[in-house]
């Protein structure tokens, strides 16, 4: 088992010298006439010529939300967030 580093990188395929970087983008699909954009979408970036691969599992969960057979309604589907960070709060109580 190999345990992967956040800043894990691959070879591009693209070009020679490049490498494949994970960075977090905003990610544009069409849902019908609609456009979706899905922010902080992982995906492989080459530094040298900019190429970028989709990550394969993330295309899949994407399309898994999107398919109109895995809920019909008239709603749009909501993304799901990430938490929020809770924040400290060190106040004293008031009263
Ligand atoms: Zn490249």
């Amino acid at each position: 088992m190999n345990e992967t580093a956040n800043n894990q990188a691959y070879a591009c395929k693209e070009c020679p010298a490049g490498m494949m970087h994970l960075q977090y983008i905003t990610y544009f699909t069409w849902l019908s006439d609609e456009l979706i954009t899905v922010p902080n979408f992982p995906a492989w970036v080459c530094d040298v010529c900019g190429r970028r691969d989709y990550d394969e599992r993330a295309i899949a969960w994407l399309s898994m939300l999107l398919n109109p057979d895995a809920g019909k309604s008239t709603t749009r589907a909501r993304w799901p967030r990430p938490p929020l960070e809770k924040r400290d709060s060190t106040r004293p109580s008031l009263g």
